[in-house]
């Protein structure tokens, strides 16, 4: 909804090392910032800062982009999100665009939800602290569960009173309409017209959005009234949907991007009591048992997850189907099993933050050797009990996506199992050929199915290698791409000069049109690069850097002499995105000769630059030359005829005749 030209004034008035600033310290490098990345465990900085080019790179772990990219993936903001907080910064007005009278009414609504949540929200967490029965009652549960009043904070949490419409009655006066009233949730309205609050008496949790927005809340209930649940929760609305929704994400983000890890309890008190214990990524499902949105929602943080049971075998069993769905969604998944009949919360009550934290360490276990300990416990002795769960442990196996770590699970689980690895490998090779056979049956071309392709395959050679021994020397070697691309260096600086280079002007010695004198015209390195490559029907062999090619060209066969490099970093597609940011940030390399030779005269830049140009394009024909007098070589015998030979022949002849004239050339740089 943000106008085009005031994203352009915001991206105008952007200062990166201004906004990066507000979240790590920076020290000056030369022109450039350097600072320990944000986005990984360093101790030596390898994350630079361009404030001339407006990027940012880790040379440790590749994250890299603009100020707008830092936003969303430091504090998880979606694009308009990163660009109002600039806007609030350099204090430039955004004027969203006329919105249609439906779409007003509602964004209306939903801020009125919005509002009326953090209302509550406030005024519950105030009655936790200036109200008798909030102190009485709500506060010293908290404080009986051992939790701090910072922690208390933290999470926002509140009391509301034990009367019938304490709270709707004050959010009334305060203007709230029953609409929002109900449809938060909030205020229960019964047939007969009278209305009650749904959270009466009870301590409460509120429930962020990953931004800080109140979404909802849980309530527990303090009495001991036995028709009441324990537990009551915000109904679904406008704003909050609870399968959507990880309590404590909020609080945990960036120690889960941090630390590369979360970890997943059951309750909210769970989630609190191990932040107080210093385990700060630590997130719960909202009261739901886990969803593939839940999980999704965790991936974008991070890709490890370590679930925390508590020591109730029936409860574990029952989680095990949840754990699938995290392998499904790719995940990692190593689990803690608490002692018998405790729990993180209760664990840390009585034993204290560093006794959890050890805990935690020290009983992290893969979930697949876990799982197949807690079966092969329960069926010894039993062969048909031990059948099924052989199924179920392969099965799980079989979601692990590397071939490799499927590999060592047969091992491992086949001696937990006390069966032999062949069984295993067996009925892994099954389930593998099953899935492989149900996805070519429902191949429905799905763009987001990026992995459809890449597991096929896998899962196709991983049978037959099974089948193959396990020969792990053989699996490595197939793991390698077999063809490697020899003229990506050549490739990657020519893209390298257009991205660093393309405006540069050279000016070029030429006769004039009657030939009889010479002029001095200038070019711009990006006209003389395409021109050549496109006149020469030059392809290139690595896949970005063609796309970054054909864009790049096309500005400049449509007249535009300025090309806006900006279009490659905010690129659509990740792997060019990445290339192009690394090659600017990089900047431009100089020649190997020049390097060598450190002291040999060194031209001014334009001259070198032009030299570099030339010497590069003329280096990669050579290459592509050699690759097709290469490719003639292996077709000859193979020619069907004589005549055929004799072409293949003349076509040699022809390019090496080329090769010869374009190594003319290039001595003629380089020397
Ligand atoms: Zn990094």
């Amino acid at each position: 909804m943000i106008a085009p030209e005031t994203i352009q004034r915001i991206m105008d008035a952007t200062r990166i090392e201004e906004v990066i600033g507000e979240f790590v310290s920076m020290k000056k490098r030369g022109t450039n910032y350097i600072a320990c990345c944000p986005f990984h465990d360093e101790k030596t900085p390898s994350f630079s800062v361009s404030p001339t080019k407006n990027l940012y790179k880790c040379f440790g772990c590749g994250e890299s982009g603009n100020a707008v990219g830092f936003l969303m993936k430091h504090e998880h903001y979606t694009y308009p999100e990163a660009l109002r907080w600039l806007a609030k910064k350099y204090h430039i007005e955004v004027e969203e665009e006329e919105m249609t009278a439906e779409q007003k009414e509602r964004q209306t609504e939903r801020d009125g939800l919005f509002h009326v949540s953090e209302f509550a929200q406030q005024y519950f967490a105030q009655l936790l602290y200036e109200d008798e029965m909030g102190k009485a009652i709500g506060l010293s549960y908290f404080h009986n569960r051992g939790l701090t009043d910072n922690v208390i904070k933290v999470f926002g949490l509140g009391y509301s009173l034990d009367e019938w419409d304490n709270f709707t009655k004050h959010a009334r006066s305060s203007g709230y309409s029953d609409n929002v009233l109900q449809k938060t949730g909030l205020t229960i309205f019964k047939d007969d017209g009278k209305s009650y609050d749904r959270f009466k008496g009870r301590v409460m949790f509120p429930i962020f959005s990953v931004s800080g927005r109140v979404l909802g809340f849980s309530g527990r209930i303090l009495s001991k009234e036995k028709q009441a649940a324990k537990y009551v929760n915000s109904p679904d609305s406008e704003i909050y949907n609870k399968s959507h929704i990880l309590y404590g994400l909020y609080q945990a983000k960036n120690s889960i991007a941090k630390q590369d890890k979360v970890y997943l309890v059951e309750g909210n008190i769970d989630v609190i009591s191990m932040y107080q214990s210093g385990v700060e990524n630590t997130v719960a499902s909202c009261g739901t048992s886990l969803t593939v949105e839940q999980i999704r929602l965790m991936r974008r943080y991070t890709k490890n997850v370590t679930v925390l049971y508590d020591g109730d075998k029936a409860g574990i069993k029952a989680a095990f189907r949840a754990v699938n769905m995290l392998f499904e969604e790719g995940l990692h998944v190593r689990v803690v099993l608490f002692p018998d009949g405790e729990d993180p919360d209760s664990y840390a009550q009585k034993y204290g933050s560093t006794r959890l934290q050890e805990y935690l360490k020290e009983n992290e276990t893969n979930f697949i050797l876990f799982k197949t300990k807690v079966l092969a416990d329960e069926v010894k002795g039993d062969p048909i009990r031990k059948a099924e769960v052989l199924g179920e442990i392969v099965r799980t196996i079989a979601l692990v996506p590397d071939l490799l770590e499927r590999t060592e699970y047969v091992k491992q689980c086949a001696s937990l199992l006390q069966m032999p690895e062949t069984t295993l490998q067996h009925e892994l090779a099954k389930v593998l050929n099953r899935k492989l056979y149900d996805k070519t049956q429902n191949h429905t071309p799905d763009p987001n199915d990026k992995d459809l392709k890449d597991t096929t395959n896998g899962d196709a050679e991983s049978e037959q290698q099974i089948q193959d021994k396990n020969d792990r020397t053989i699996e490595r070697e197939r793991v390698v791409p077999f063809e490697i691309n020899p003229d990506k260096p050549q490739e990657v600086h020519i893209v390298s000069l257009l991205l660093n280079y393309g405006d540069l002007l050279i000016p070029i010695e030429q006769k004039t049109e009657d030939g009889n004198a010479t002029e001095v015209v200038s070019y711009t390195v990006a006209q003389m690069i395409v021109g050549d490559i496109l006149s020469d029907n030059i392809t290139f062999q690595d896949r970005q850097c063609q796309i970054i090619f054909n864009e790049y060209a096309k500005c400049i066969s449509e007249g535009m002499t300025h090309v806006d490099t900006q279009i490659f970093v905010n690129h659509e597609d990740k792997q060019v995105r990445e290339m192009a940011i690394t090659l600017m940030m990089e900047g431009y390399q100089v020649s190997n000769k020049w390097q060598e030779d450190k002291h040999i005269y060194v031209p001014k830049p334009e001259d070198r630059i032009r030299n570099d140009v030339e010497e590069s394009i003329l280096t990669l024909k050579l290459k592509k030359l050699d690759k097709r007098i290469n490719d003639i070589d292996i077709q000859f015998p193979y020619a069907k005829d004589d005549d055929e030979k004799l072409m293949l022949m003349s076509q040699k002849m022809q390019l090496i005749k080329i090769k010869q004239q374009l190594g003319q050339s290039l001595n003629r740089v380089i020397s």
